[in-house]
């Protein structure tokens, strides 16, 4: 494990923004990630895994970016026990090809394993926390395992965004047991529809802002909301954001590099050049319309580092 000095931020996401780090290390085994510690302790930190959910700040980071790239990946009888830098497709191709179900319609949503469960990540009604028994972590002093429950997995949240000096460093999984051949088309299938979304080597983090849970809103914003909107596009109690926002007129809406999608109102991307300055621009103007329209205020996805 060695410090690496002024590494670019924009190098480590899929957004491709934000200037140099301080320091940055990538640990591959539990030790080393003690050892980043013994060394750095007082700088402040950020972890990251893919890099597929955040934007970088312009100014860059006068601390220390650790990427947590332990991967091991041991299947036992009481479950699977994996390192949280696997990489969360190869992990479903390796479980799809072993039989084990649950896991297959997340294939291509990129990242993490240790990522997806920060912000319990999900598609096409599966969620990460679905089959996870328990969670691997490290405080900065001590690693332990801590249940599911304790981790509070909710629509794309969990303990990790309020606790951020716990860093995720592997997980259990018991999962039911299902066909290869099946699970493999169910997750090639996925992927062909998600490639129509997000184009190939799109500068982007995925869905810009949450989606609406209904049942989280109060009662008078909740009818507020109904009375305003097309309600056959509630879907599991969720209304799409993108719809919203299509309702505003985002699409194509632009802040210097940085651009709403032509084709989805919640898709932001980085057209090459763009800075976190614009992204945090486009986003007030994209809230402050919705919540004029529909009295409701949007909550990024997307993680600022
Ligand atoms: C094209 C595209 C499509 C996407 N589609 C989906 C989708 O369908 N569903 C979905 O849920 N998401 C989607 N996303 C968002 C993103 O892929 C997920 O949020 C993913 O789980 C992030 O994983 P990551 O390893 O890249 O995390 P990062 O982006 O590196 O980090 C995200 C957050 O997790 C924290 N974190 C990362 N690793 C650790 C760790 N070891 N310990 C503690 N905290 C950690 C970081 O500090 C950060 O706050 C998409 C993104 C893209 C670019």
């Amino acid at each position: 494990m060695r410090f690496e000095k002024g590494k670019l931020i924009k190098d480590l996401t899929t957004l491709g923004i934000g200037g140099r780090a301080k320091l940055f290390a990538t640990v591959h085994s539990e030790k080393e990630l003690e050892e980043v510690f013994e060394k750095a302790d007082s700088l402040s930190w950020f972890v990251i895994g893919s890099g597929s959910n955040v934007v970088g700040p312009d100014g860059g980071f006068d601390g220390l970016i650790i990427k947590i790239n332990i991967n091991q990946f041991k299947n036992s009888r009481s479950g699977i026990i994996v390192g949280g830098g696997n990489n969360l497709l190869a992990f479903i191709k390796k479980i799809n090809s072993l039989g084990y179900r649950g896991m297959e319609k997340m294939a291509g949503i990129p990242g993490t394993i240790a990522g997806a469960i920060y912000g319990n990540a999900g598609a096409y009604g599966q969620e990460i926390k679905d089959n996870i028994t328990r969670v691997r972590i490290f405080d900065g002093k001590h690693f332990r395992w801590i249940s599911r429950k304790v981790c509070e997995f909710g629509y794309r949240s969990s303990i990790f965004k309020k606790n951020k000096n716990w860093i995720i460093v592997g997980a259990e999984f018991k999962l039911e047991k299902g066909d290869p051949e099946k699970l493999e088309v169910a997750s090639r299938e996925t992927m062909r529809l998600r490639y129509k979304k997000y184009k190939r080597g799109i500068l982007c983090p995925g869905s810009f802002f949450k989606n609406i849970v209904l049942g989280d809103l109060g009662s008078l914003s909740r009818k507020k909301l109904l009375s305003r909107i097309d309600q056959s596009k509630i879907n599991h109690g969720k209304l799409p954001t993108g719809y919203l926002l299509e309702e505003v007129g985002a699409k194509g809406m632009s802040s210097g590099k940085i651009f709403v999608s032509e084709h989805h109102g919640n898709l932001i991307f980085n057209n090459g050049g763009g800075r976190a300055k614009d992204i945090k621009i486009l986003a007030k103007k994209l809230k402050e319309k919705v919540f004029r329209k529909f009295g409701i205020m949007l909550e990024e996805e997307v993680q600022y580092l």
